[in-house]
């Protein structure tokens, strides 16, 4: 066969790799008449997950929040947000009865690589010291009453069983971290426990997931935000359910008659998911196999990966980059979607950043222009079938609200935050969610359901939802 490949004509490996493509092209293909079939998978699972615990792949977890802010929290509250590669810390004072945020201060830091996949004290532990060191920098612009202790509202961005608004144990991993001892636990517990160890006085008043603390960051600046999306490195939506629809929830019905539902719609699996090749072994080789197939097709974690394995194969079989495979482009998640992103808005006539990053990146030199248009179109058919998707899913939800369609004449706003890196960075991709759920809507609907970004609403959203469960609520201030 090699020599075959060999004596392969420069015309040959391209028709070769023209046939590659169009094959790939023709599997990813999202017709709108296939999403509207994916949304409607997701709102039957959607039902199927609310019916009982473990009714469906989508978790479609309880979160305990059965109130969104209102404007009059207040006080010094705390946030941590745990959920990517990077973590944040904050600090803010609320100003009650709308006076709003007084005074806000962050820090954001990286998590080494190896905490990552260690064990549960060793990620918690460098945590916690993180956080004492940022409450040691506490200054004057922020006060706490006399005797108070001070509390934190944690956005841990991964499934989590929770049984109260402070607590709730780890379902699994997802976005590459994998730390065995930790699932099963408390996520507040083992906190807390790091914090102890720090020397750190401060109480967990709510655990939160990053779709909820967006939607409670949401609802704070816009009272018409009824669900949240987070398209970054992992994805996941959160909305607000009529409680009395939850069929698994046994407890008492909330007097808002409300409870957020954290949906986990990353592992959604549906046989309409136009799934590939390519996509079957990155989930194969993957640290969760089988788990987060939604997510492997429409996050920033996989969508370089995706464009990367396409590329070997190009590479292998049609020669793209010459006679030899470049040995770069063999190493897994060496492609990341920000270069990814990078590749596909290049808009200069030689495609000088496509050059550009297969250079830096992979290593490839001298790449002719034929070959980086290959490169942009690749880069094209992943992206768009992720943000196609994606928007098929919020139309799942808008579905399972009644907010898909008018009733008899009525105008009901709808507004959905939204936040991510992949959201925010990467234009083409939000561009194409945005005018696919238009499309899906139709012009009357779409014009009553606004996507807002809201810029790391997950953090404010966790010392909001911190604020409306202290442990001081209806003490006065002494
Ligand atoms: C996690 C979710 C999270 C999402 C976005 C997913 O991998 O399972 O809990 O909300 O990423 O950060
Ligand atoms: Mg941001």
């Amino acid at each position: 066969v090699l020599v075959v490949r060999h004596r392969m004509k420069n015309s040959g490996r391209w028709a070769a790799a023209m046939a590659i493509l169009k094959d790939f092209e023709e599997k990813c293909a999202t017709p709108i008449g296939k999403l509207k079939q994916v949304a409607d998978a997701m709102n039957v699972e959607m039902h199927a997950g609310l019916a009982s615990e473990g009714g469906s792949k989508l978790k479609m977890l309880i979160t305990y929040v059965d109130n969104l802010p209102t404007g009059n929290e207040k006080g010094l509250f705390y946030a941590l947000d745990l959920g990517g590669t990077n973590f944040r810390v904050l600090r803010v004072q609320l100003g009650g009865e709308d006076a709003g945020i007084i005074n806000q201060e962050f820090a954001e830091l990286s998590i080494p690589p190896d905490r990552m996949v260690g064990t549960s004290d060793g990620l918690f532990d460098y945590i916690a010291a993180e956080l004492a060191k940022f409450v040691a920098k506490e200054g004057q612009d922020f006060q706490l009453p006399p005797g108070r202790q001070r509390e934190l509202g944690f956005t841990f961005s991964f499934p989590v069983l929770q049984s109260s608004i402070d607590s709730g144990t780890l379902i699994r991993w997802t976005k590459g971290f994998s730390i065995d001892d930790a699932v099963g636990q408390d996520v507040v517990a083992e906190l807390t426990r790091a914090m102890e160890k720090q020397g750190l006085d401060m109480r967990v008043s709510a655990l939160v997931n990053d779709t909820v603390g967006t939607l409670a960051g949401g609802r704070y600046s816009n009272k018409d935000v009824v669900a949240a999306v987070i398209l970054g490195t992992g994805t996941n939506a959160a909305y607000v359910e009529r409680a009395h629809t939850i069929p698994k929830w046994h407890g008492l019905l909330p007097k808002s008659g409300e409870m957020v539902i954290n949906m986990e719609w990353g592992n959604f699996r549906s046989s309409h998911l136009p799934l590939t090749d390519y996509d079957n072994s990155l989930d194969a080789e993957s640290l969760n196999p089988g788990d987060q197939i939604f997510e492997k097709i429409i996050s920033g974690m996989y969508l370089g990966e995706i464009v990367r394995r396409v590329l070997c194969r190009l590479a292998e079989e049609a020669f793209l980059f010459g006679d030899t495979v470049p040995p770069k482009l063999k190493a897994p998640f060496i492609l990341r979607t920000p270069h990814m992103s990078a590749m596909h808005h290049d808009t200069s006539a030689d495609l000088k950043v496509v050059g550009d990053k297969l250079k830096d990146i992979l290593e490839i030199s001298n790449s002719s222009l034929k070959v980086r248009k290959v490169v942009v179109q690749l880069c094209n058919i992943v992206a768009t079938r992720g943000a196609r998707l994606s928007a098929a899913g919020i139309l799942g939800i808008l579905k399972k609200m009644g907010r898909d369609t008018f009733k008899d004449g009525e105008k009901q706003r709808t507004v959905i935050a939204l936040d991510g890196g992949l959201y925010e960075h990467y234009a083409e991709y939000s561009k194409c969610m945005e005018n696919t759920l238009a499309e899906l809507l139709g012009e009357k609907v779409s014009e009553s359901i606004i996507i807002e970004h809201s810029n790391d609403g997950s953090g404010i959203g966790a010392a909001l939802l911190a604020a409306s469960h202290s442990q001081y609520l209806g003490v006065e201030e002494s």
